[in-house]
């Protein structure tokens, strides 16, 4: 039987943080499903199809990675996948407490899917979208931690053009 995770972000952008979970993951299964997600709780500087486009490029080429995107319980997009794993990164113990509750919510809503957490290179551990994105719009050189096409989109975004 074909073993599939499921892996979901927000992925604002994708960072070589989350291409080192993706590269670990795919050795553990045979597909992995990158889930770009739409939660209109979380406001972003990329769009959607900007977020899917940029993790589509990322990952091209690579063996047993599909990419998708869902709005919607994560839990329903895994069972539709007829999956039971979540992958999710863990770089700090500031991680721990918001994925804790999100595993044992999801374990709550799903008892058969199991979330497992990954841990990155530690070169990356204490990257994120967000750092990216802060120092990105100050102007900081971003080459180690997002490929060059993420980067040309993040400085486009912040002269206000498109990707
Ligand atoms: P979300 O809004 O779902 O947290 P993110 O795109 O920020 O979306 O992150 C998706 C997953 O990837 C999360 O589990 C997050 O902890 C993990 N992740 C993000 N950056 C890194 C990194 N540098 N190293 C390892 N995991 C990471």
């Amino acid at each position: 039987m074909e073993r599939i995770a499921i892996y979901p972000g927000t992925f604002d952008p994708i960072t070589y943080g989350h291409l080192d979970i993706i590269k670990r993951a795919t050795i553990l299964f045979d597909k992995l499903i990158i889930v770009v997600v739409k939660n209109p709780q979380k406001e972003t500087l990329f769009s959607w199809e900007e977020r899917l486009a940029l993790v589509k490029k990322a990952v091209k080429g690579m063996k047993g990675v599909e990419v998708d995107s869902f709005s919607g319980l994560v839990v329903d997009y895994v069972k539709r996948k007829k999956a039971n794993i979540i992958i999710r990164g863990l770089r700090m113990i500031s991680d721990f407490e918001y994925e804790f509750q999100m595993a044992l919510t999801n374990r709550r809503l799903s008892p058969s899917i199991e979330t497992i957490f990954m841990m990155p290179s530690e070169a990356y551990s204490y990257l994120s979208s967000k750092l990216i994105k802060e120092a990105g719009s100050l102007g900081a050189k971003l080459s180690s931690f997002i490929p060059p096409f993420v980067e040309k989109a993040l400085r486009r975004k912040f002269a206000g053009k498109g990707l």
